[in-house]
């Protein structure tokens, strides 16, 4: 694609997006973060050229190896993947603008005391795993609130800011909507939360729909 070209094409996107955030109403803000996990530097300085800040990657490695070539630009890292805890000052070093993918408390509690160490905050997201699925990491639905309580509580340096969750591994719609029914109604019920994560390339109107506010998109920002 010539860059003209690919921001027509991206302007498709931020339409649907606009369209699907006007059904919720016109003061229903959602941030598009594009998750750059299978695109080179390259690609991510060509949507940055169209306005694109956001990016978001899954691995600490690659988070680590972008963020450096791309140093120049003022872009937002997003780590949106499961974090092993040997790699936690890894990603420190980096100092996300968010983690998306604190999934358990095993987790909140090693990267306090990590984060207290270095005297520094991070602001997260709790992952919900809001289809119960083995696949998936996350906190399940029914003990989310609590953990959520139990971290605001125990890491003062772990800035909780709301709730990611990847909608069901499903091909029906309303399996997949009751997912994100699930993680809106969970986010509803915390103190303070602000953001609400969910949403990818395949089923992003539908989470917008149900209340999301930060979409994650990678295969369709990167065509
Ligand atoms: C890869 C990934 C995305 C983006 O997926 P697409 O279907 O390519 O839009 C979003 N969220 C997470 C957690 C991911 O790992």
């Amino acid at each position: 694609m010539t860059n003209i070209e690919h921001k027509l094409y991206i302007d498709t996107v931020i339409r649907r997006v606009e369209t699907a955030r006007l059904k919720v109403s016109g003061h229903h803000i959602v941030k598009i973060v594009a998750v750059s996990k299978y695109s080179t530097a390259q690609d991510i300085e060509s949507l940055y050229s169209i306005g694109q800040r956001a990016f978001g990657e899954n691995k600490v490695q690659d988070l680590k190896s972008k963020s450096i070539e791309l140093d120049e630009y003022p872009l937002e890292w997003h780590f949106i993947g499961n974090l092993q805890k040997n790699k936690i000052n890894n990603l420190l070093d980096i100092d996300p603008t968010l983690f998306q993918a604190l999934d358990s408390l095993e987790l909140a509690y090693e990267l306090q005391k990590k984060l207290a160490a270095k005297d520094m905050t991070l602001d997260c997201l709790m992952q919900i795993n809001s289809a119960k699925e083995e696949s998936k990491h996350g906190f399940m639905p029914q003990d989310a609130k609590e953990s959520y309580l139990t971290m605001i509580e125990k890491c003062p340096n772990i800035k909780l800011k709301g709730v990611m969750s990847i909608g069901a591994h499903s091909e029906d719609k309303e399996t997949i909507k009751k997912s994100f029914e699930t993680t809106y109604s969970i986010y509803k019920e915390l103190p303070n939360a602000t953001i609400c994560s969910m949403g990818m390339s395949d089923d992003f109107e539908m989470a917008i729909e149900c209340g999301s506010n930060m979409v994650r998109l990678g295969s369709i920002m990167f065509k």
